[in-house]
């Protein structure tokens, strides 16, 4: 049975988002955090799909503007277990059980001392909630709140067997070069543990993307990939090199939440209309049927060091359901089953369409005054009909805003044209002499 191409290309993309949801629930058991071997394997994992992707160790106690690199933190082993041994909580059934960056402990305590150790939530009882202690040394157990009512009165051993010793902050950096030194910037973290929409389907469908584009024959834009810990590790990466960043950087993402099957999440940057937010926008009203629109008030990941007054980078985040803003969101039940192939997927569409954008979004000037004379060309139909005069209307509005000012994007926008529609126009008329790309 022969198939067609469509349905080729359907079940060739659905074999792609199957590989994403796959590399998903590989990195979903590792326990990572802003440092640690957690990080490490990783990036190791991406390395096996991305050679090139460079890893980088910076020293703790690194002062990086305000802030300095805490201690590197590993954990082995830790649980809660009662006066007859049994173990209550067990960091091996779920690596949310510990705060990350827990400082060791082992001893006996009473419930109500222990009680001061145990986060939960009393809202979602059967969830084990995601809590960090990165700057100051405390030492906890996550647990469901169903857990916590549950405890009688008496003594329980606590055991936390961790490191909290000097080591290193570890990022992992890939840079694809292109016709141009102007950047484009794909920046995602990997330092939550067992956590599947925040965090792992951000740095896993940078990864696909970044295999997309390492196979991109002629890039025109440079694009640089960061794979951090969260804050620290953009704090980190901007200190070292800021002055690079705001110099190239014409467009950023960063990727996070991008794996759930539930409304589209748009967060623009600081500026509200640089590159990157007028490229998402084109694409999200393309593409999807509805969207929720965020103020930058309401940011939360990376783009607070990039869009941050002094960096100021055109850096905007496109999500499925953002951080904060779904039950599941910090918990145990932001989990395998909450991300889909589908979700990661469409993610993936929409990124990679707004770099196929950007790869070709350009101004253009005519090459003479007044309207062309289409007839010429053989463009002008000689027998009129409502469908020809629209599409010589599109081809005579696109030629109107070849001004040199207006690129694709704005273009499209204007005329209320698909990008796909507008650039086919503006092929044909650069094919035709009437127009070419202004000079930059
Ligand atoms: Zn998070």
């Amino acid at each position: 049975m022969l198939f067609s191409r469509n349905s080729l290309l359907q079940s060739e993309n659905e074999y792609l988002y199957g590989e994403m949801y796959d590399l998903v629930e590989k990195l979903f058991p590792i326990t990572r955090s802003i440092t640690g071997n957690g990080v490490r394997t990783t990036l190791e994992d991406i390395q096996k799909r991305l050679p090139s992707l460079k890893v980088v160790e910076v020293p703790s106690g690194t002062q990086a503007f305000d802030w300095t690199i805490p201690p590197e933190w590993n954990i082995r082993e830790a649980f809660i277990a009662d006066s007859s041994g049994n173990r209550i909580v067990d960091f091996q059934d779920n690596n949310l059980h510990v705060i990350g960056y827990s400082a060791p402990v082992d001893k006996e305590v009473t419930l109500e001392e222990l009680k001061e150790h145990l986060h939960s939530i009393p809202s979602q009882p059967d969830a084990i909630p995601f809590v960090t202690s990165f700057y100051e040394r405390r030492w906890g157990f996550c647990v469901r709140h169903n857990t916590l009512t549950a405890l009688g009165p008496g003594t329980y051993h606590v055991y936390i067997d961790a490191d909290l010793e000097p080591g290193h902050l570890t990022y992992g950096e890939l840079v694809f070069p292109g016709e141009t030194s102007d950047e484009i910037l794909l920046s995602t973290y990997v330092c939550h543990p067992s956590l599947a929409n925040d965090n792992l389907s951000g740095p896993v469908v940078t990864t696909f993307l970044a295999e997309w584009l390492r196979g991109l024959g002629n890039r025109r834009y440079t694009y640089r990939i960061l794979y951090i810990p969260e804050t620290i590790g953009s704090i980190v990466y901007l200190s070292r090199n800021l002055k690079k960043l705001k110099k190239h950087v014409v467009a950023g993402f960063v990727l996070t939440c991008v794996g759930d099957d539930r409304t589209f999440s748009f967060l623009p940057s600081r500026r509200g209309d640089t590159l990157a937010d007028r490229v998402a926008r084109c694409v999200l009203n393309e593409c999807i049927d509805t969207y929720d629109e965020y103020a930058f008030s309401e940011r939360g990941s990376d783009e607070r060091q990039y869009c941050s007054p002094g960096v100021d980078l055109p850096v905007v985040s496109i999500m499925r359901s953002k951080y904060g803003e779904y039950p599941e969101y910090h918990t145990s039940d932001d989990d395998l089953s909450l991300v889909t192939s589908a979700g990661l997927g469409k993610s993936y569409e929409i990124h990679r369409r707004c770099m196929e954008i950007l790869e070709a979004n350009r101004a253009y000037r005519t090459q003479q005054p007044c309207e062309p004379k289409l007839s010429n060309r053989g463009l002008y139909p000689t027998l009129g009909g409502k469908e020809k005069t629209q599409s010589i209307r599109d081809l005579l509005d696109v030629y109107m805003y070849a001004d040199g000012a207006h690129d694709l994007i704005e273009i499209a926008n204007t005329l209320g044209l698909s990008s796909e529609k507008c650039q086919s126009i503006l092929d044909i008329l650069v094919q035709e002499g009437l127009i070419r790309v202004a000079e930059e």
